[in-house]
C-alpha cells in the first residue's frame, strides 16, 4: 500500500489517473494471462548478447533477453535489488500488451514501467533511484558498438523508436 502512494507522488496526478483507468480496464485479464503463461517459469532469461536499451524479447515472447554488461543486483537506496526480476517483469508486460492487446510499442512500454516501478516501490526502493540506477547501462547498451545480437530479437522497439543508426548496427551484427 505504501508503495503505492509513494508511486502517486512521483507521477503527476493526471497521469496516475489515467494510468490507473487503463490498469483498472486491462488489469485482470492481464493478470491471468500473466499468470497462465507463469511469468517465471516458462520464459527463458538469456544473458549472453548486446541488447540495446538493456533488455527485449525474441519475437515469439519465449526468450527475454538481457543485455550481458547487466548485472543481477545493483545496490540501490542502501539495497541490494535484484533489477534482472523487475526487468523480466517489465519486458514480459510489454510484449503481451502488444501481442494481445494491440498496443503500439510506446502505449505498451508505458504501461510496462508504470507495474514496474509499482513493483520496485512496493519493495521500499525508489522507482526514480532504480532508474537512475539503471542508465548507465542504458546508455552503455545503445552507444557502445552492439556486436552480438540474438538472430530472433524482436526488433519492434527499435524500429517504433526510429532509431535508424541502431537499427543498423543491429542489423549489421546479424
Ligand atoms: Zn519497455
Amino acid at each position: 500500500m505504501s508503495g503505492k502512494i509513494r508511486f502517486k507522488e512521483n507521477l503527476g496526478e493526471t497521469a496516475y489517473e489515467s494510468e490507473c483507468e487503463l490498469l483498472m480496464e486491462l488489469g485482470p485479464s492481464l493478470i491471468r494471462c500473466l499468470t497462465t503463461q507463469a511469468l517465471h517459469d516458462l520464459v527463458l532469461v538469456n544473458n549472453e548478447y548486446d541488447i540495446p536499451y538493456l533488455a527485449g524479447y525474441s519475437v515469439d515472447g519465449q526468450t527475454i533477453y538481457m543485455d550481458r554488461r547487466l548485472p543481477n543486483k545493483l545496490k540501490i537506496d542502501g539495497q541490494n535489488v535484484e533489477i534482472q526480476a523487475y526487468i523480466l517483469f517489465h519486458e514480459r508486460i510489454e510484449k503481451l500488451l502488444i501481442d494481445l492487446y494491440h498496443m503500439d510499442y510506446q502505449q505498451a512500454h508505458k504501461h510496462a514501467t508504470h507495474w514496474e516501478n509499482s513493483l520496485v516501490a512496493m519493495s521500499g526502493v525508489s522507482p526514480r533511484s532504480y532508474e537512475q540506477a539503471l542508465l548507465p547501462y542504458i546508455r552503455g547498451a545503445a552507444h557502445e558498438s552492439v556486436q552480438r545480437v540474438p538472430a530472433d530479437l524482436d526488433l519492434t522497439p527499435y524500429v517504433d523508436e526510429n532509431d535508424k543508426t541502431l537499427l543498423r548496427r543491429i542489423m549489421r551484427a546479424n
